[in-house]
């Protein structure tokens, strides 16, 4: 038995194929730790959205770099969207590398492995997909109450800023039946919410030519699935969010009454230059739309501060957009260019770092207060949660637990344990989360 770490940075994308990784491991023998030091194998899962995560992967196998040198018998693999991305560059400053593998190629880690076991050093990083057959490997997935499912990766949409069409491909469906499949089994080992994941899950089945294939209709054949638990689905497109998608939503008791859309921008000529296709008047219409349909629904959102050529009152637009739109929280980052993109040749158009970052606080302080105004609206109601976590306060058990519609909430409950659902009256509220007290 041979002891494997693995990091993980970035999306939940990433978490998930980490999971399928560790998965693949244990059937050839590797035991996965969470202690560093103890393996022989180190693997680091990157992310490329931000010049921040590749940084990170860099420096982290700078680290392990120099623990090879003392013991030789190490072996390092890279992977996710920098080694899809990068494999020249890594291979130049990280030459003690002994395997690189891009995103298309987990599947092939049975053979990569042998060949590093065998002291080669190998590169795979493939435009396709190698093979994608994810029933054939269990998947190993962390203790928890959620689980994840990818269902649609890559993405189609090239926003001029991201790099995710480069490093994870076009759009790429799985078939309903071993999605569904999946869940079953998840839910037969005990989880107690899934989360459909894909980079534009909306998009999910138009790979397919089958009208009858969509999000809308997964959402309603894994609403059958027997058992207490419950549904959610990331990363929303505005514009590909359709009526029937929304039914769906309303009409399956197990889909989870939230939505992350990004919305990126407030300003409608900076959307048209991130090639986002729908304008600030459309992405109100959508909230508008879901917000009348379901009262207690959570919309969140994710912007960029210092997008190149933006304007001070492109800016206010956006800060005005989460006001307006109320939104229940947002991700936020100042742009970070990316190689390969549109946007990152726009060099003319680069705002100063002091810029950007100071929109950024700006951006930062608005999500903080339409977070507490958001939570403010749900004191003195009652919300069904599931307990995640339990923390000790003062000699009480706090338990930590997540509203359908994605608040956090925290109570007391001895009879309460973690995966149970409860339901609790919101008591106070603070920034970024709620208290509350049991109720039958
Ligand atoms: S929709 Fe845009 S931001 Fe999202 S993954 Fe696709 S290209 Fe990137």
């Amino acid at each position: 038995m041979k002891n494997f770490y693995i990091e993980t940075l970035g999306c939940q994308m990433n978490k998930s194929d980490s999971e399928r990784i560790s998965g693949i491991l244990s059937h050839f023998g590797y035991f996965e730790t969470e202690n560093e030091k103890e393996a022989q194998l180190l693997i680091i899962n990157t992310c490329s959205i931000r010049q921040l995560s590749e940084d990170k992967a860099y420096s982290k196998l700078g680290v392990w770099g120099k623990r090879k040198k003392s013991n030789p018998e190490i072996k390092i693999a890279i992977c996710g969207c920098v080694a899809q991305q990068d494999k020249e560059k890594i291979r130049k400053r990280a030459p003690y590398v002994d395997l690189i593998f891009g995103t298309h190629n987990i599947y092939e880690l049975p053979d990569l492995i042998k060949h590093i076991e065998n002291g080669e050093k190998i590169c795979a990083v493939t435009n396709t997909p190698v093979i994608r057959n994810n029933n054939d490997f269990k998947i190993i997935r962390k203790p928890s109450v959620n689980a994840w499912i990818p269902i649609i990766e890559g993405c189609n949409n090239f926003c001029t800023y991201c790099v995710v069409p480069f490093t994870r491909g076009r759009e790429r469906s799985r078939k309903p039946e071993e999605i569904i499949k999946e869940a079953q089994n998840i839910i037969n080992e005990g989880f107690k919410e899934i989360t459909l994941l894909g980079q534009n899950v909306d998009s999910y089945g138009k790979d397919f030519n089958d009208k009858n294939i969509t999000l809308a209709n997964l959402l309603r054949e894994l609403n059958k699935i027997e058992g207490d638990f419950r549904i959610r689905f990331v990363t929303s497109y505005p514009s590909d969010i359709t009526d029937d998608l929304i039914n769906a939503v309303d009409e399956c008791d197990k889909v989870c009454k939230y939505f992350h859309i990004p919305m990126q921008s407030g300003n409608s000529r900076i959307l048209k230059e991130m090639n986002r296709h729908y304008t600030k008047q459309q992405y109100y219409e959508i909230v508008s739309k879901i917000r009348s349909r379901f009262p207690d629904v959570a919309i969140t959102s994710d912007f960029i501060a210092g997008f190149p050529g933006e304007t001070e009152e492109e800016f206010l637009d956006t800060l005005n957009a989460i006001e307006e739109l109320e939104l229940d929280y947002s991700n936020t980052a100042a742009y970070s260019p990316r190689e390969f993109t549109k946007a990152g040749k726009m060099t003319d158009k680069f705002l100063p770092e002091d810029v950007k970052y100071e929109r950024l606080e700006r951006l930062n302080e608005k999500n903080k207060q339409a977070c507490l105004k958001s939570n403010e609206k749900f004191t003195g109601k009652i919300l069904k949660v599931l307990v995640e976590n339990k923390t000790e306060k003062d000699g009480n058990i706090i338990l930590n637990s997540r509203a359908d519609n994605n608040k956090i909430v925290h109570f007391t409950d001895k009879t309460k344990k973690i995966g149970d659902f409860a339901f609790v009256k919101i008591t106070k509220a603070q920034t970024w989360c709620l208290f509350g007290e049991p109720v039958e």
